[in-house]
């Protein structure tokens, strides 16, 4: 065994280099302390700019109080703060930032420079940082306010630089974080520029839907539900997303706490309970929420990147999330009349269909639909159908077609009873191994008479743009146009009655998913869009041909048993459930 080493005090520099890494994380983390400043400085404008994915330049200006000359080698000091003078204040904060640390941690890992004029003064000052060491500090005429500018961020920190994402997700992680910081702060113009190109712009003029509209796009922006609600001293106001329009994982659910934003999974929690039975198995709601509490009711000291809070009383918070986010998700969510207790329970021709109790078509779909949640609106949704009884294994029999209801579902007999399909499932899934297929020749494309431009949101052409190759596969011919404008000039056969602008839409609605998946994954999973996009409609009416085709059609899929998203196609009814169901049979 080695002699261990002797215990010395680390050189001040590695100390601090080991203190910033708590704090500075990654770009995204520079912009989150930086913006924090400039609002607790009460500025009413703040500019950032950001080259290299953050790694080149973070600079981020504001028209706040400022910081006079004298001060500006103690704020780039460690544990230095104008916001905290006494433990005690530590549980009443109502500035963002209060432990005086991200300047300092800022400026050991990059070479910082903060320019500040506090306002009425005609002379600020500038100061520089390089690894920690204040290099010079000079005066300067400049407008009142602060600009801090972060170059070449962990330039001394190697290790650091190597654990980056590419710049498309560092990019991305500061693109959220602005627009959500954005979002809480509607009062304050916020402008964001990536490398020359504006990603945000916000009118400063407290609308937030506004701003929801260039986060997301203005269709998505008009469907979000707003949230306001008061008990007590316990406030909730913000979005979230109407049932249908859901996302595969959490990362649209957002939380902010007292103007802060929060990383914190109870949260989140009460949320996606508030859309029990609403949402289906493996989807997710969008949500933008604004938390607001009496600030001794928060710890916000929990974490030194300040990501995370305690509540005093997390059981209430959790409750009075769940029950506003209830409310007015059933404010505007009419009740979902897909449960399987209605499809048969409930025909539209029975008068008396209130007095009955509801149908549940099969044991196993009972027992995972029907879970004693603590809610007391439960009601059988569209979330519990993929508990379907079990089909026996493999493809589907041979099924002889009986018709169509509600426009919606088709009807078939097989061997062992009854099934329904969900046309427009059933037609993706058809569609989707179709294309699938066809992929490994050449996808059928059409060429527009007209090449028709299309313009799309600055943070969807940058996706887009990674994904041009991919697409011209598909049968697309698309190219960039200058900005943020695209050149369409075919489309895939089955989408060509779509219009150039809703189809390309199709594809970049869900690319804000963080890594980049494997080739073969991006690739279904485009090609599922486009065959959402492009199948039969739920509620269109099929003639009986075109049922025949649809049912021959899904009989030869290699998985016909559920849609490209993972949905169900069909639920079977067997003949044994039948009869138990009219008490021809004693129950099992
Ligand atoms: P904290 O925000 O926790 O106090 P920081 O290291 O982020 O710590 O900032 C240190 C101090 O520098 C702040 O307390 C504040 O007085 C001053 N400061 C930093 N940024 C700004 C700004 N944009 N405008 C005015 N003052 C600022
Ligand atoms: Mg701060």
């Amino acid at each position: 065994m080695t002699a261990p080493a002797s215990i010395r005090v680390l050189p001040i520099q590695v100390a601090s280099q080991i203190a910033a890494g708590e704090v500075v994380e990654r770009p995204a983390s520079v912009v989150k302390e930086l913006l924090e400043n400039a609002l607790d400085a009460g500025a009413a404008q703040i500019s950032i700019s950001v080259s290299g994915a953050g790694r080149r330049l973070i600079e981020v200006a504001d028209d706040g109080h400022g910081i006079p000359a004298a001060e500006l080698p103690l704020a780039v000091e460690r544990h230095a703060t104008s916001k905290l003078t006494s433990a005690e204040d530590l549980f009443a904060i109502h500035s963002l930032g209060f432990r005086g640390e991200a300047l300092a941690s800022i400026g050991s890992v990059s070479r910082l420079t903060v320019t500040s004029c506090p306002a009425g003064e005609v002379l600020g000052a500038r100061l520089q940082v390089e690894a920690g060491q204040v290099e010079s500090v000079e005066p300067v005429g400049v407008p009142p306010g602060t600009v801090v500018r972060v170059e070449d961020l962990f330039y001394n920190v190697p290790a650091r630089l190597k654990f980056l994402k590419k710049d498309v997700t560092e990019r991305r992680q500061i693109d959220n974080l602005v627009t959500r910081y954005a979002l809480a702060y509607p009062q304050v113009r916020v402008q964001l520029f990536q490398d020359g190109k504006a990603v945000l712009q916000t009118a400063g003029n407290g609308n937030r839907r506004e701003i929801l509209a260039n986060m997301y796009s203005p269709e998505i922006a008009r469907q979000m539900l707003a949230v306001d609600t008061i008990y007590d001293d316990f406030n909730l106001t913000g979005f979230i997303g109407p049932t249908g329009l859901t996302r595969a994982n959490r990362r649209e659910i957002t939380f902010f706490v007292n103007g802060r934003s929060v990383q914190d999974s109870a949260l989140t929690a009460a949320l996606i309970q508030a859309y029990h039975t609403l949402l289906m198995v493996g989807r997710f709601p969008m949500a933008v929420l604004f938390v607001s509490l009496p600030a001794e009711a928060v710890d916000v000291n929990v974490h030194p990147a300040k990501a995370e809070v305690r509540f005093r009383d997390p059981g209430r918070v959790f409750a009075d999330v769940q029950r506003a986010v209830r409310r007015s998700l059933l404010a505007h969510t009419p009740v979902p009349d897909i449960d399987a207790g209605r499809v048969w329970g409930q025909p539209a021709w029975s008068s008396d269909v209130e007095s009955r109790p509801p149908w549940t078509y099969s044991e196993s779909a009972g027992k995972a639909g029907a879970q004693a949640g603590p809610l007391p609106f439960h009601t059988a949704g569209p979330g519990d159908v993929p508990a379907q009884p079990e089909l026996p294994a493999g493809r589907v029999p041979l099924l002889r077609l009986v018709g169509q209801v509600a426009n919606s579902y088709l009807i078939a007999e097989g061997p062992d009873g009854l099934y329904l399909i969900d046309q427009h499932a059933a037609h993706e899934r058809v569609l989707f191994e179709r294309m699938m297929k066809q992929r490994a020749g050449e996808i059928a494309s059409q060429a527009l008479l007209e090449p028709e431009t299309v313009e799309l949101p600055v943070q969807q052409a940058g996706l887009l743009e990674d994904q041009l190759p991919l697409l011209l596969q598909l049968g697309f011919q698309v190219e960039h146009f200058g900005r943020q404008t695209y050149r369409v000039r075919a489309l895939p056969a089955l989408l060509a009655h779509l219009a150039p602008s809703a189809a390309l839409r199709v594809l970049v609605e869900d690319f804000e998913e963080d890594e980049t998946p494997l080739q073969a994954e991006e690739e279904a999973r485009v090609i599922g869009r486009v065959c959402k996009r492009a199948a039969v409609k739920a509620g269109q009416v099929l003639s009986p041909p075109e049922q025949q085709a649809l049912l021959r059609d899904l009989e030869a899929c290699r998985s016909p048993r559920t849609c490209p998203h993972g949905r169900p196609t069909m639920i079977h009814l067997s003949v044994d459930l039948l009869e138990r169901q009219f008490g021809r049979r004693g129950p099992r």
